[in-house]
């Protein structure tokens, strides 16, 4: 099992330096902590959003693998793999237009469509010729909904790109733009939850300090609830959705696709989280020939991940946001397991037992707000000029840029 440390020890009241004696100017002074500088913060933040465009996320270079729709889908695995990621915008060379995504969900639709329809061999032979642009079929078949069409302009601001992004339930945004010289559409970029927390983390150091009151009472995640709260007949956690080591990976697989979560904590007989396993580790069934092996269990599947898995992130529900934005500009992180720590110990719970998870989505969602979409999808009153960053942003590497390594 790879689990990483909790992010706890990291967190900004940690850090506070003892109190002196000394005499400091008023500005040294540590900021007052409480409710009204955390929701400061977080309208500081948002005003941030709404003054930069996405544009300003950009890196100064970066490479967009962009798929043409009549590419068999073996080869966009291929190049999925070759590549290191695990999305890419699709282009429909026949009409000169942007396609839609290809993303891990597409690929979790076709095995589960191979699961129930066909064997292993005419599985193997049909991915070999099938097309993208019949995995639209394929979802109809299933009877899944066929993803939007979604899209922004780069020149759109962060704020509204963030509120379309929660408000279909997106992870990743496409910029497109057209060129002024053919007037053909054109694909810029994709905006991702990532690359627009990890821009919050790194230019609004201030702020997300400020961010200090806990996750679980800021309402970022999902949590466990009491059992005498649940529905009558819930499996235990609920509404979590968790598996065990041996539950088959056609069970977990099944909730992704039906759910619209990108992982399923893995917890032992007493609830404590053993790992976690994420839709991202479906491409690697895809390389073994996943239309088998979803038979295999939890337990094979993870021995199968690759070495270079960056491990779980786990933190207890009093880690603050603060500090959960700080790792994000830290490390690439998209989500956390909320697991009971010593302090619920003390209080007869299970040190490691599950409590909840928090993914991109849920810090993204609260950082935007729920507003209402129309408020935000007309261009800012004041478009600012672009305006050199105090720290600049351009944080990701050429490998992160323009693609995407998350589902
Ligand atoms: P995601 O698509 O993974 O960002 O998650 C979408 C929403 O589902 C978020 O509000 C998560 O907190 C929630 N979620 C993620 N994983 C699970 C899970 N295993 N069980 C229940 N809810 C989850």
């Amino acid at each position: 099992m790879t689990m990483s440390a909790a992010i706890s020890s990291n967190s900004p009241r940690m850090l506070r330096r003892a109190t002196t004696t000394r005499r400091r100017a008023g500005s040294q002074l540590p900021p007052v902590q409480g409710q009204e500088s955390h929701d400061n913060a977080l309208n500081m933040l948002r005003n941030y959003l709404k003054g930069r465009t996405c544009y300003d996320v950009f890196p100064v270079s970066f490479r967009l693998i962009v798929l043409d729709t009549k590419l068999e889908v073996k080869k966009a695995l291929q190049c999925f793999l070759l590549n290191g990621v695990v999305s890419a915008p699709l282009w429909n060379s026949e009409k000169s237009c942007f396609a839609g995504m290809l993303t891990v969900s597409d690929i979790i639709h076709l095995i589960q469509y191979y699961y129930h329809t066909s064997n292993f061999a005419t599985a193997v032979t049909d991915v070999e010729t099938l097309r993208l642009e019949s995995l639209r079929d394929i979802e109809k078949a299933l009877g899944v909904n066929t993803p939007p069409l979604l899209w922004a302009s780069p020149d759109q601001s962060l704020y509204e790109a963030a509120s379309l992004l929660m408000q279909t339930h997106a992870r990743r945004l496409p910029l497109l733009d057209n060129d002024t010289e053919t007037g053909h559409e054109m694909i810029v970029s994709i905006m991702t939850q990532y690359r627009l927390l990890k821009f919050i983390s790194i230019n609004c150091t201030k702020e997300v300090a400020l961010l200090h009151l806990p996750l679980r009472k800021l309402g970022i995640g999902t949590y466990v609830v009491d059992p005498k709260d649940a529905p009558e007949g819930s499996p235990p956690f609920w509404p979590l959705a968790t598996a065990t080591m041996s539950t088959p990976v056609f069970d977990v697989v099944h909730e992704f696709s039906g759910r619209g979560i990108s992982a399923v904590p893995i917890i032992d007989e007493e609830g404590i989280v053993v790992n976690l396993y994420e839709t991202v580790d479906v491409i690697t069934l895809v390389r073994l020939g996943a239309y088998q092996s979803l038979d295999l269990t939890i337990a094979q599947a993870l021995n199968e991940r690759s070495p270079d898995f960056p491990g779980v992130v786990i933190c207890t529900a009093s880690d603050s946001l603060g500090t959960l934005l700080q790792l994000i500009n830290k490390r690439r992180v998209h989500r956390l397991v909320v697991v009971e720590g010593e302090e619920d110990e003390k209080r007869g719970g299970r040190k490691g037992r599950l409590l909840g998870i928090i993914t991109l989505t849920d810090v993204l969602r609260y950082l935007v707000g729920t507003a209402p979409l129309h408020e935000h999808t007309e261009p800012p009153e004041v478009k600012l000029p672009p305006q050199p960053q105090e720290n600049p942003q351009q944080g990701q590497s050429q490998q992160e840029s323009g693609t995407t390594s998350e589902a």
